[in-house]
């Protein structure tokens, strides 16, 4: 038996067994000498013909994959290349793994030495390809087959895979890799599935079809468990199902605080089936789309239906307050295709606004599908991601303006009177958010980015998770001044990034003046209960005074504190049992 533990990114207790997957064995190349060259011999074109097997059919879905499977057939066909494996095993005795890799060395070192750049391009694709092969030699799965109900243990699974995946089979994630606001966290949260990121070795120590048990909100995965590990995670399954249900009874509670003052609490989705979650949770609309999953979900994703997905998810949540429409965040760790995949900082390079201003015409498509669904539903609200300032912001808008000019023109029917607001996501649009106002109906803090942006921590990178700290006072500070500045304004102002679906910063974000947070549809109902507590009063009291600590451990320590004390007074959990 033995234990792991991780970033805790989705509660539920699971008990199953492993499906494990890696991307990439190249760093488990052994440069052993052979026992037995001829077997090692057999393994290499036993591996070279299921790869192509299996490269056979694939049916490609672009003119991308379309090459990109011809460069991986021409180099398994190419008979120097071949000759060079056959010649490592024979005559230097390397093992098939070793063979492979020292031949695929020498075929890129070559290429590279040309200065070509398409061929330097078509590097990353051999290299994809002699992945493929030594996954075949060492028997690992290349393609994330799930056919059975299983736990998925991998090395990191980029958005695009999990969205492929059968989900009914995907019972829990446990990966190597990956922080608590990695879009692979925020999507385990959408589709609710149990997971445990940044578990450092997990996917490399673990046999396939092992028995694993994971607990989700600990943070915590068992390999092999005991029979008496089994039972208390049995027990624990039992009670954390009963405290769900004692949670969903309150949604239909308003999320008010003891003094009166209500906070509109709205869900995060990524596809229309998030809205039945969304509505069984009481959420009063939706304050975040992430459009750009449909697009990644669905490479055919065409005009046609996202008009038809956008109106749907205006005419149903309408009914319950804003349906916010976020403009394309692609770029970052959600490459669509046809995006350059290979920026040295994507992070920080083409994504969002910035790939939409280029690529006008798949911006413009968007544009006009939500101006079409705001015709059903003066609800629909439009939202533009990464604005890094007001210039970016002005020629968004004016080409948000075009758009609409060619509406009327056509005759397309839409809300003239839309709200328009912008995403705060960056230090530099937080730090003028009094000059954005301008401009705009309403903000919505994007905390998972502002964070990562402010302390320059990669949100998706386990290593330094210990360094993204939501209440480092940088980032707080940066919070008080885009609700002072919005609200100076009379624009609305709302945080949507996964801090607002944590009830534990509840007190701080009441208290910092928040009156309206958007979360996964399942973070509603723990966030409604605290809610339901805290006297907005004391916590504006409490926020002040946090403040003015010097830095991210007082304040988490002062927050602690704080919830202990308030919790344990103040009980008011009307309409829950507790
Ligand atoms: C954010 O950055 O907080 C946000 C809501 O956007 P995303 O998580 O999709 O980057
Ligand atoms: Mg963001």
């Amino acid at each position: 038996m033995v234990e792991k533990r991780g970033i805790g990114v989705f509660p539920g207790i699971v008990t199953g067994k492993a499906a494990v997957f890696r991307h990439t064995v190249l760093d488990n190349v052994e440069h052993a000498l052979a026992d037995d060259p001829e077997r090692e011999l057999r393994e290499f074109e036993a591996a070279q013909k299921s790869v192509l097997d299996e490269l056979h059919s694939i049916k490609p879905s672009s003119r991308e994959e379309r090459d990109m499977l011809d460069v991986y057939e021409s180099m398994l066909s190419d008979p120097d290349y071949l000759a060079l494996i056959r010649e490592n095993i024979r005559e230097r005795k390397y093992t098939a793994s070793w063979a492979v890799e020292a031949a695929t060395e020498k075929y890129t070192a070559a290429l590279a030495a040309l200065g070509d750049s398409y061929f330097s391009e078509r590097i990353a694709d051999i290299r994809d390809a002699e992945n493929r092969l030594l996954a075949a030699i060492s028997g690992i799965a290349t393609e994330i087959v799930i056919s059975e109900p299983s736990i998925i243990i991998a090395d990191y699974l980029l958005p695009s895979e999990l969205i492929q995946m059968d989900r009914k089979n995907v019972l829990g994630l446990l990966l190597d890799t990956g922080g608590s606001t990695s879009h692979i966290a925020i999507l385990a949260h959408s589709d609710e599935i149990p997971a445990v990121l940044g578990l450092g070795d997990i996917s490399k120590t673990t046999e396939d079809g092992a028995a694993v048990a994971m607990d989700g909100k600990e943070g915590v995965a068992i390999i092999d468990p005991d029979e008496k590990t089994l039972r208390s995670f049995r027990a624990k399954k039992g009670v954390a199902a009963r405290a769900e249900k004692e949670l969903r009874k309150g949604a239909a509670l308003p999320a008010v605080t003891t003094d009166g003052v209500q906070i509109h609490l709205l869900s995060n989705i990524e596809g229309l089936e998030g809205l039945d979650s969304a509505i069984a949770a009481g959420a009063e609309g939706i304050g975040l789309f992430r459009t750009e999953f449909l697009v990644l979900r669905d490479s055919d994703f065409d005009d046609g239906r996202k008009d038809s997905v956008y109106a749907e998810a205006a005419k149903v949540m309408g009914n319950y307050g804003p349906v916010t429409f976020r403009t394309y965040d692609l770029g970052g760790d959600k490459i669509a295709e046809g995006m350059d995949r290979n920026e040295e900082n994507p992070i920080l390079g083409w994504r969002a606004v910035r790939f939409c201003m280029e690529r006008r015409d798949i911006f413009r498509s968007q544009l006009i599908s939500i101006l079409k669904a705001s015709a059903f539903s003066d609800s629909v609200r439009l939202m533009f991601p990464m604005i890094s300032g007001s210039e970016e912001l002005v020629e968004v808008l004016a080409f948000f303006d075009e758009v609409k000019d060619e509406c009327r023109k056509k005759g397309i029917a839409f809300d003239e009177n839309m709200k328009i607001g912008t995403m705060i996501e960056t230090p530099s649009a937080a730090i003028t958010a009094d000059i954005l106002a301008d401009y705009v109906d309403f903000m919505s803090i994007g905390t998972n980015d502002l964070i990562q942006y402010t302390i320059a921590v990669d949100r998706g990178n386990e290593k330094i998770a210990h360094l993204y700290r939501p209440l480092h006072p940088a980032v707080l500070r940066l919070l008080k001044y885009v609700v002072d500045s919005a609200k100076k304004k009379g624009v609305t102002v709302s945080i949507c990034g996964e801090m607002a679906g944590n009830a534990e910063y509840a007190p701080l974000l009441v208290g910092l003046g928040f009156d309206e947070l958007s979360m996964s549809s399942h973070s509603i109902l723990e966030v409604r209960k605290r809610i339901r507590t805290l006297s907005r009063e004391s916590c504006v009291h409490f926020a002040d005074n946090v403040l003015s600590l010097p830095d991210a451990t007082s304040i988490e320590k002062a927050l602690n504190e704080y919830n202990q004390r308030t919790v344990a007074q103040g009980r008011r959990y009307e309409g829950y049992s507790v």
